[in-house]
């Protein structure tokens, strides 16, 4: 390993990381454990044909740290992890995902994953064969399936939020709306904008998610160089992260930002700064889409009940607008405000835990 991940471990304060490497089924895997003072580190696995293993491993680093915060602004008690695959989504097999499985479960229950980019239910079942330290695994072995609709719900109720922040009262009737990104969360998302008026537009890379979502649902297709181009109300990054970037702020016409994806911002400090400069308002991503972790979260502890997990779910709207309220009182980014009461809580556990 080299000196660069430790660097990074430290930079970004993490406590393990776990190689896992069989060439039998191609498995090349990074799990990324954060902080686990909460609880165990709970995050998905994503699948990815990453262009090094480097930018694999930054990925890891990056995602577990996001999921720690947003465990602890949530008010679950969890830790943050994340697990890569390095590899062709195409290359999946029962054998991959079992033997990834014995390496979760190698973590005593330390790790538990679930679904991410390109990793489905039916991927969680082939795991649990090797580990019970999985969640999101279909509901006809009784858990409680993809989360993604409940991330979605939860970016729809953020979003909301961000109308009554900015337009004082919730509607999105009529609002151009661009979600970046039609897969898992985007396509349910898509459909309650849709339902509640709202004027959607839609970009991806994926010609057969384009033409399902076109042929669902009453949008308008735009191609990703040219999205922002449009007037937006709201912009919602719900592909890949750092879609917030040097590149990208310039041309950003939106007042606010609201998406599911994880690690928009490409440098947290400056770019959520600029937004602030900008007068865009910018809803947290681990805040707005901690839907899924909830779900995920509420099947990791037994006694599943979706109404419950719905209304947590909407627990989102509320601490959006006091994360806004936050950041105006302190003068920080919005970004800032939820990590600094995300830390908190995890201090605050950390000392408790400290006592008799
Ligand atoms: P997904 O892989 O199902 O969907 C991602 C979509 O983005 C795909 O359709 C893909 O083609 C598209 N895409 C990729 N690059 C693009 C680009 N440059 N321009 C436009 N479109 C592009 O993933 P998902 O599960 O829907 O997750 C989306 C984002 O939300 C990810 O960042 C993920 O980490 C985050 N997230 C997901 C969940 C969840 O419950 N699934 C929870 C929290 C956060």
């Amino acid at each position: 390993m080299s000196n660069t991940v430790f660097q990074l471990m430290q930079e970004l304060e993490h406590e393990q990381v776990v190689i896992c490497n069989d060439p039998h089924s191609k498995l090349k895997a990074i799990i990324a454990i954060h902080n686990t003072t909460l609880g165990p580190a709970l995050g998905g696995t994503r699948m990815w044909n990453y262009v090094s293993d480097d930018d694999a491993m930054i990925d890891a680093l990056r995602l577990s740290r996001g999921m720690t915060y947003k465990a602890a602004i949530s008010g679950l008690n969890l830790g943050g992890g994340k697990a890569v695959i390095i590899g062709d989504p195409s290359l999946k097999s029962e054998a991959l995902w079992r033997r990834y499985g014995k390496f979760v479960n190698s973590l005593n229950g330390k790790y538990i994953t679930a679904e991410d980019v390109n990793t489905s239910a039916t991927d969680m079942e082939f795991i649990h064969l090797e580990t019970k330290h999985v969640t999101g695994i279909p509901e006809y072995m009784g858990g409680s399936g993809d989360p993604s609709p409940f991330t979605a719900y939860g970016v729809f109720v953020g979003m909301k939020a961000c109308a009554h922040k900015h337009w004082g009262n919730d509607s999105l009737e009529n609002k151009n709306v661009l979600v970046q990104g039609v897969g898992h969360v985007g396509q349910y998302l898509v459909g309650h904008l849709v339902e509640a008026g709202a004027n959607v537009f839609i970009t991806d890379i994926n010609e057969a998610k384009i033409k399902e979502t076109v042929n669902k649902h009453q949008v308008t297709y735009v191609a990703p160089d040219k999205m922002f181009d449009l007037k937006l109300d709201v912009y919602a990054p719900c592909a890949l992260g750092a879609t917030i970037n040097d590149d990208t702020l310039p041309k950003l016409n939106c007042p606010i930002i609201a998406g599911a994806a994880n690690n928009q911002l490409a440098v947290e400090k400056i770019h959520g700064q600029q937004l602030i400069d900008k007068g865009i308002l910018y809803a947290p991503d681990f805040l707005i889409n901690a839907g899924g972790l909830v779900n995920v979260a509420a099947e990791a502890g037994g006694a599943y009940n979706r109404e419950k997990v719905t209304k947590d779910v909407e627990k989102i709207y509320n601490r959006i607008l006091a994360i806004f309220s936050m950041s105006e009182d302190e003068k920080i980014t919005t970004q800032e405000a939820a990590m600094r009461i995300a830390q908190k809580r995890i201090d605050d556990v950390a000392h408790v835990k400290s006592r008799l």
